[in-house]
């Protein structure tokens, strides 16, 4: 908990792994991290490499129920994984039959730290 609240931006897996201290191992980081995402508390961002990446959610998130429906942005330049709350992700009209469950928009570009 306490690396997603001094990072600025999203975490992958391998960053906790390398910034947590040594009683860590892998499967406990990952099922921890998967507990974290059931409970409400961090959302995973997809990415382009296929890797997941996780971020902290704000507080309407609850357990099982995730409200986490703003764009995300990856800085091409510093690499940094930034959560845009207040860009909610525009709506999306699925064809007859569809059923939508989750939309995704991750935006790239250069973050404001590297204009
Ligand atoms: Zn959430
Ligand atoms: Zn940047
Ligand atoms: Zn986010």
């Amino acid at each position: 908990m306490e690396l997603f609240h001094a990072s600025k931006g999203a975490l992958a897996h391998a960053d906790i792994e390398k910034n947590s201290s040594a009683a860590f191992d892998r499967v406990t980081i990952y099922r921890t991290l998967q507990t974290f995402v059931e409970k409400g508390i961090v959302h995973t961002i997809p990415t382009a490499d296929n890797s997941v990446l996780y971020a902290l959610c704000k507080d309407e998130c609850k357990a099982g129920h995730h409200h986490d429906n703003h764009v995300h942005f990856i800085c091409d330049i510093c690499g940094t994984t930034y959560c845009l709350d207040n860009v909610s992700i525009p709506p999306v009209s699925l064809p007859d039959g569809f059923i939508k469950k989750q939309a995704d928009v991750v935006v790239s570009g250069i973050c404001k730290n590297c204009r």
